[in-house]
């Protein structure tokens, strides 16, 4: 089935009882058991739950993959998938990823004795120097957060498995409609649903989604032993969010690149960070690896005071953390999300105090490119 079709059907057969065709939120903590020693499949709601179970099918089908498993945040997904790991292991990560996930591997796992080094992924050379007997994961996002970075995932894939790792990829910033790791040799898969996902920027949540069954049933073992699982009116939600993520995908795609190339015209903008545009340094990849080139695009203002300036003026755009929901998000990565990514590094990534993210929402572009370029004027 093509991918629209799926986002609908996959995971999602009609209710038995009534023939309901929406997924009932099952809001119930336990099940009763017919007899003692039989039960239906459901013993408890944390183990197993209905909804949830129909939301992990749907996006493990999206994303080609073969086991899917949900938890209460992206932050929570990625945190189990490191639970697999124990002391002394090493993984290799992306130095330009989500904030969240350093802060998660610097200030929490490290604790345990995991071993993180931080290289610039778009250089599989530099993949393939990290690596180290004890390396079991190499995690990757691609584009990054906020430098827009593409990395080559077959590449590295390659390098990650000739030494016994396994690869990891966030793919929250594409959403399997724009990218599908797995095709591309990934192992893991992990998503903040609370982006594209979902999409209406009213649920938090996250998903692993493996393609090995000794994985999965290690990620299966940890969501019921941890228990940071999704509630089944989020797992509802998410399921009601994705019957529209093709053609939600299709309009932030196409408002995305229509904001790039006016943003690139811009002599108030010093640069423009979008794999969609020719001078990107990894367009030709990205035209090869992604479906598009998404919704995503940081521009540098040139200085503090002027990103401050642009922010305070935009009226439509709304300021804020997050991304990949319908309406257009926008944000200063330096003081926002990356604020917990040393200053010196922060430097060192190109995340300059006059950086803006925007997120491009769904609305008509016409609105948003007025809106940006009236703020403009105030800088
Ligand atoms: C938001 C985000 C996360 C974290 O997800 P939460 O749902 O906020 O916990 C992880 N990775 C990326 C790329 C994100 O954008």
């Amino acid at each position: 089935m093509g991918f629209a079709t799926d986002t609908i059907h996959a995971g999602q057969e009609p209710e038995p009882h009534t023939g309901a065709v929406t997924i009932p939120i099952y809001q119930t903590s336990t099940y009763v058991q017919p007899e003692l020693g039989r039960h239906k499949g459901y013993e408890y709601a944390r183990t197993k739950n209905p909804t949830r179970s129909a939301l992990e099918a749907n996006i493990a089908a999206l994303e080609k993959g073969k086991h899917g498993h949900c938890f209460a945040s992206g932050m929570s997904a990625i945190d189990c998938v490191f639970r697999t790991l124990r002391s002394g292991d090493h993984v290799i990560a992306g130095e330009n990823m989500y904030g969240g996930s350093y802060r998660l591997f610097s200030k929490v796992l490290e604790k345990f004795g995991l071993q993180f080094t931080y290289v610039d992924t778009s250089n599989v050379d530099a993949v393939k120097r990290a690596m180290r007997a004890e390396t079991k994961i190499v995690f990757l996002e691609t584009p990054t957060n906020p430098m827009m970075t593409v990395t080559d995932l077959a590449a590295c894939a390659e390098v990650a498995h000739a030494g016994g790792a396994i690869v990891v990829v966030d793919n929250t910033f594409c959403s399997p409609y724009l990218q599908r790791p797995i095709e591309l040799g990934a192992d893991v898969v992990v998503h903040s649903t609370t982006k594209f996902l979902n999409g209406h920027s009213d649920s938090v949540g996250g998903v692993v989604v493996s393609t090995s069954d000794a994985f999965a049933e290690q990620i299966g073992f940890l969501q019921n032993a941890v228990g940071a699982i999704l509630s089944p009116f989020d797992s509802w939600l998410v399921l009601r969010g994705i019957k529209t993520l093709a053609v939600r995908m299709k309009q932030h795609e196409e408002n995305g690149r229509a904001m790039a190339a006016f943003l690139a015209k811009q002599d108030k903008i010093q640069k423009v960070y979008y794999p969609g545009l020719p001078d990107h340094p990894q367009h030709e990849l990205a035209k090869r690896q992604m479906k598009g080139f998404g919704a995503l695009i940081s521009f540098d203002l040139g200085s503090y005071e002027n990103a401050k300036n642009f922010l305070d003026a935009v009226r439509l755009c709304s300021l804020g953390e997050s991304l990949g929901g319908v309406e257009t998000l926008i944000s200063h990565p330096e003081s926002m999300t990356h604020a917990s990514v040393p200053v010196e590094e922060r430097k060192r990534l190109g995340i300059a105090p006059g950086l803006v993210r925007i997120s491009v929402g769904i609305e008509d572009v016409e609105d948003l490119v007025a809106d940006v370029e009236n703020a403009l004027a105030q800088v």
